[in-house]
């Protein structure tokens, strides 16, 4: 007898036919890159965001790269960020040998805790990057506060957060520059991509001039600076602009899918939901839930045993190998970070995920948090 072991990802992507579609247009097209589509989706994410400019590139990690670059950010500079995140949101200041000072979290929604923030500022110290982790919006009011009394610039890793509001507004506007992920775990997907949206022309045009390899506004060959090839292709763009057309569906489907989850596991003993917090709204990037770091690794096995994938998400960044040859962190010296670090479990979550998959979640979840309480019992 037995249930059927299934077999749930933890992400998916949401493409429909009117995806197909298009990007099968863009190859009978002559253009394949730096046409239409990329115009159309730049234009899309910059009119959602309600910014006047948006530049479209291959990755959200080029993205957070031109950020550094165009704020001008050198060896020397120091930029406070948090140690809570996925690996680009520091790796993108070490290429420019920029020095991350790292800054303990929130504990509650495991963003940079801005009461934190104005001890790690020294004469050294350019900007702030926060980070909105798991699709939470930062403080931007008390970040932007501290900033702008010590004159430095913010840069909003929003790679996991489009679409969250905080006070009303779509992140990725108050910062000085902020940047969008598009891989496919992200909540839309354009294969990859990124996208950097910012309120100023200047650095709008320096982005604009290194995304292609530095050149001169309207010089076919003339190079200004030192430049990249991050251009995003037309298949890609094409894909962007339908995701774009259809965010406010996939994202609800999304809060539907996570409603489901916090409804089904409210009374389970031993597990934390992810916070609800007044202000804001969550565009949903992964469902996560926190348990005894004792238990945690055993559990994600467990799961996976069943054919439920979950997984950790991410180790904080200073306990990193690199990070920790590089500045000889040994651990401990972010707690918060840590603890929420290492007791984090993303569930499968995607849009399309079934009611009677969540069910087969939630039985295992159920099953194993029970199974390994009583080993540990004994
Ligand atoms: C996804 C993500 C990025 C960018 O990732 P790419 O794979 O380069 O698009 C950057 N920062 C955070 C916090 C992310 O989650």
């Amino acid at each position: 007898m037995g249930e059927i072991k299934k077999n749930i990802p933890l992400s998916s992507q949401d493409i429909t036919d009117l995806e197909i579609e298009r990007v099968v247009n863009v190859l009978k097209s002559p253009i394949l890159s730096r046409g239409p589509e990329l115009k159309e989706f730049e234009e899309r994410v910059a009119s959602y965001i309600d910014v006047p400019y948006a530049i479209a590139v291959n990755s959200g990690t080029s993205a957070l790269h031109l950020a550094v670059k165009a704020l001008g950010l050198k060896e020397g500079d120091e930029v406070i960020t948090t140690p809570l995140s996925f690996i680009a949101s520091t790796s993108c200041l070490m290429m420019e040998r920029v020095t991350p000072v790292f800054s303990d979290v929130d504990l509650e929604t495991g963003n940079l805790d801005p009461a934190q923030i104005e001890e790690k500022i020294t004469s050294k110290t350019k900007a702030i990057l926060v980070v909105d982790y798991f699709g939470y919006p930062c403080d931007m009011d008390k970040i932007m506060e501290i900033a702008k009394k010590h004159n430095l610039y913010v840069i909003e890793d929003s790679c996991e957060a489009i679409g969250t509001e905080y006070k009303g507004e779509r992140v990725g506007k108050k910062a000085d520059i902020a940047t969008f992920a598009f891989f496919p775990n992200k909540q839309i997907t354009t294969g990859e991509g990124g996208m950097i949206v910012t309120s100023n022309k200047k650095i709008a045009k320096l982005c604009r001039s290194m995304r292609h390899h530095g050149s001169a506004d309207n010089g076919w060959a003339i190079n200004e600076r030192i430049g990249y090839n991050y251009w995003i292709n037309e298949l890609s763009c094409a894909l962007g602009c339908v995701q774009m057309q259809r965010i406010d569906e996939i994202l609800k489907k999304r809060e539907k899918v996570a409603n489901t989850y916090i409804d089904k596991l409210k009374d389970m003993p031993g597990i934390r939901l992810p916070p609800k917090l007044p202000d804001m709204k969550v565009s949903w990037y992964i469902f996560f839930i926190q348990v005894d770091q004792k238990i945690r690794d055993d559990l994600i096995k467990y799961l996976q045993e069943r054919g439920v994938s979950s997984r950790e998400y991410f180790p904080c960044i200073h306990t990193q190998p690199f990070y920790k040859e590089k500045f000889g962190f040994t651990g401990g010296e972010f707690p918060n970070a840590e603890k929420f670090s290492k007791e984090t479990i993303a569930l499968p979550f995607y849009s399309n995920l079934k009611e009677e998959d969540i069910n087969y979640v939630v039985k295992n979840l159920k099953e194993g948090l029970n199974y390994l309480k009583e080993k540990g019992n004994n």
